[in-house]
């Protein structure tokens, strides 16, 4: 480590040459210097990976054209890992973490807010889209940089944050199923998650797919964490479980085409009141 370094070499070096008294205070002053040099660089380091969204503009040309499920992807912004953003690992080979800027930010933004409210959990990203969009395996949407799948904040069996390798299923109980039946339902970091996306003032969310149960368990956490009815009522309103599909294992979350985008970009289904 850089810190203890010139402090371990320094001193007892001096001690043994027996350097005039003088050099000596000169030496140890100079270690002391050179200690909290090191350590104001490591924490300014570590503050500056915590910083959040702000700590990295994003370019601002990205352009989501066409449908989500028949469109493209122009000049699409990486949403990269950090100290609050993880890669789901099943889906980080794949590399299809490509966005509009306002979903990369409004995710950054979203994750960032949960960790510094609630730390020590990131955010588990599945797939956004390709860098120039177009279909993906596995998605019938996700083409044009405006739909993203989010694995859910979970809890090991000690109630620490877990990370997992995959999307995880839980129930009403919100206990994992199948094999994950030692997971919890991190309801206090999913619903700080839901109170952001739907807050946002750039990225307007226009769908965020989840179990009706799941839902329902979220709704009654920002209920019990007296959260402004107006959040608690733009969630219930967004948050729906699509048939066919129950999305019990990850939200899908989609935002608005960007006035700037259009015509190009094609919005297609329900316009809530704050679509822009
Ligand atoms: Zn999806």
């Amino acid at each position: 480590m850089p810190v203890t370094g010139p402090h371990v070499t320094f001193l007892p070096r001096s001690r043994r040459t027996g350097y005039p008294r003088e050099v000596r205070v000169f030496l140890v002053a100079l270690a002391l210097a050179l200690t909290t040099a090191a350590v104001a660089t490591a924490d300014r380091a570590s503050v500056d990976a915590t910083r959040g969204p702000s700590a990295r503009p994003l370019p601002h040309g990205s352009r989501s054209l066409g449908l989500p499920f028949r469109g493209r992807l122009r000049d699409g912004v990486l949403l990269r890992e950090s100290s609050y953003v993880r890669y789901v690992t099943e889906y980080a080979r794949a590399g299809n973490h490509y966005g509009t800027w306002e979903l990369v930010q409004l995710l950054e933004r979203a994750a960032y807010r949960v960790a510094r409210r609630l730390p020590s959990a990131k955010l588990s990203v599945g797939e956004i889209s390709a860098e120039r969009g177009g279909p993906i395996p596995g998605h019938a949407s996700h083409q044009n940089g405006r739909d993203v799948d989010l694995g859910f904040y979970m809890l090991d069996a000690r109630g620490r944050p877990y990370d997992a390798f995959a999307f995880a299923d839980f129930g009403p109980d919100g206990r994992g199923r199948g094999p994950n039946t030692s997971l919890r339902f991190d309801d206090a970091r999913n619903w700080e998650l839901v109170a952001k996306l739907v807050a946002d003032g750039d990225a307007r969310v226009q769908h965020l797919f989840v179990a009706r149960h799941l839902k329902d368990r979220l709704l009654a956490e920002g209920r019990r964490r007296r959260a402004p009815a107006s959040v608690i009522a733009r969630a219930e309103r967004v948050m729906a479980q699509p048939t066919g599909h129950p999305h019990a294992n990850h939200f899908h979350l989609r935002i608005y085409c960007s006035p700037s985008n259009r015509p190009a970009c094609k919005d297609q289904g329900v316009r809530h009141p704050w679509a822009p």
